[in-house]
């Protein structure tokens, strides 16, 4: 390997490629499609989706006997926006996100699984009043997409009394039951569900697989083709123990509907979010914990959820009257985050190797190098959802099966080096911590 800290030539051009840690070293060689993937989330289901679609047959292997039991298991789930006037990748990663995933669902909504009755964001402050009229102005070619609406025309839109002075409207997002989503993604003769809780992951270069092992050393699949989609749990396997992830709890509350909250016709969403009634019951949260790890529900929970609806709109508040709480059901969960709030999409990263052929950036981040980087033969990751599995998922899975599959990949190189898997590990160098 060589490196050097080289200037690079006045036309901006290098003969070395900008980031060659994104690179492989190898092109990951494949002889058969067959594919295993662990994790019966969103994540996992649109994965292993997205490979059926490319002709895999595809082995899903989840702890529960049922698919969307953790994160991906709340009545409703809100595939959200995260726009900003800003060019950064965050928005215009979610910018592609939901533009596919509002297609992605259609069938879905067309089913009437969930409803594509639009998603209606609020300012929590002025600042944010402020950057709407950016977002507006910057996506007026897009207002199929997005667009932003004035109070007067509020009521029409969401069939109640809101206080907002002004708001994003996106008429092509919606809510989904994200369990019976990932139970339907599933339904599919190409696609069969194990249960069984992977505890380790061991690869055979004689027979180039990799067998999962349960926790008392019993093999259970054994696959070329691995893809590890189990949320936070990924630290529990040691080849992607390293990824950066935190586990932030959340509780959602339902509540019973009354007459006037039925008018309500979309998502509205602010501090938090608020559901259109679904047989009798509004779904709104959530909650952020980062220092409770039980998934029983809590009363405090329900009244900071109660008190977000007030806070989101006074609207909002003055529809639902004063629900008891011993009316109220929730549920809690864990959500998967990454410190850039992107997700985390790719091939395992040769944690070592990396280490190795790249040391010279703990003395120099800018040091200019010519190796490529180094992954683990046919083993990926899709994880790091945070708070919009449902937005995410879709667009990620597409982007990893057309990486398994060798296709050309449909989003700009850039916004895939920002989702990729080894990014924490170059920042980790660059700043010399890992
Ligand atoms: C309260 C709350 C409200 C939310 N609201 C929304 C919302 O409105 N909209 C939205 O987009 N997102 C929302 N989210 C976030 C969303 O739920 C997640 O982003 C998404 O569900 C993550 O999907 P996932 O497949 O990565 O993880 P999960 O759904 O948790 O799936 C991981 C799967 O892996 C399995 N697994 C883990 N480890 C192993 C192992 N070792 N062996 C076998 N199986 C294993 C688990 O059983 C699980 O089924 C919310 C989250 C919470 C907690």
């Amino acid at each position: 390997m060589t490196h050097k800290r080289a200037q690079r030539p006045a036309n901006g051009e290098s003969s070395l490629p900008d980031m060659p840690w994104y690179l492989p070293k190898q092109p990951a060689l494949r002889k058969t499609n067959q594919a295993v993937v662990i994790g019966a989330g969103i994540a996992g289901c649109t994965a292993a989706v997205a490979l059926k679609q490319r002709g895999f047959q595809v082995q899903v292997i989840d702890r529960h006997a049922t698919a969307g039991m953790e994160a991906s298991g709340n009545a409703q789930g809100i595939v959200y926006p995260k726009l900003s006037a800003r060019d950064d990748f965050l928005p215009r990663i979610n910018l592609a996100a939901i533009d596919f995933s509002s297609n992605y669902y259609k069938p879905f909504w067309q089913q009437g699984l969930g409803q594509q009755c639009g998603v209606l964001v609020v300012p929590e402050n002025q600042k944010m009043a402020d950057d709407f009229v950016l977002i507006g102005e910057r996506f007026a070619n897009r207002p199929e997409m997005v667009q932003v609406v004035q109070q007067s025309q509020l009521h029409a839109l969401s069939g109640i009394s809101l206080e907002a002075k002004t708001a994003l409207h996106f008429p092509n997002l919606g809510w989904l039951p994200p369990a019976r989503l990932c139970q339907q993604l599933l339904n599919d003769s190409a696609i069969a569900l194990q249960q069984g809780h992977v505890a380790a992951l061991r690869y055979h270069s004689e027979s180039g697989n990799w067998t999962l092992y349960d926790e008392n050393g019993q093999a259970l699949l054994t696959s070329e083709t691995v893809v590890i989609a189990s949320a936070y749990d990924c630290k529990t396997l040691p080849q992607t123990a390293y990824l950066p992830l935190r586990r932030i709890r959340g509780q959602i509350t339902q509540l019973p509907s009354t007459p006037e909250s039925e008018k309500l016709k979309l998502v509205v969403c602010g501090e938090g979010y608020f559901t259109p009634a679904e047989r009798g019951l509004h779904s709104c949260g959530a909650t952020y914990n980062l220092k409770h790890f039980s998934t029983e529900v809590r009363a405090e929970d329900h009244l900071a959820n109660l008190a977000q609806i007030g806070e989101t709109d006074s609207g909002l508040a003055a529809i639902i009257g004063n629900p008891e709480l011993t009316h109220l059901l929730g549920r809690a969960n864990f959500r998967c985050t990454t410190p850039d709030y992107l997700p985390i999409v790719g091939a395992v990263p040769n944690l070592q190797a990396m280490l190795d052929d790249f040391a010279p950036l703990r003395r120099d981040a800018k040091t200019i190098l010519s190796a490529r980087g180094s992954y683990l033969p046919n083993l990926y990751v899709n994880c790091g959802m945070g708070s919009r599995g449902l937005s995410y998922a879709p667009l990620t899975a597409e982007i990893l099966a057309a990486e398994i599959a060798g296709e050309q990949p449909s989003l700009p190189r850039e916004l895939l080096n920002a989702l990729h898997p080894a990014r924490f590990i170059i920042r980790d160098l660059k700043r010399n911590r890992i």
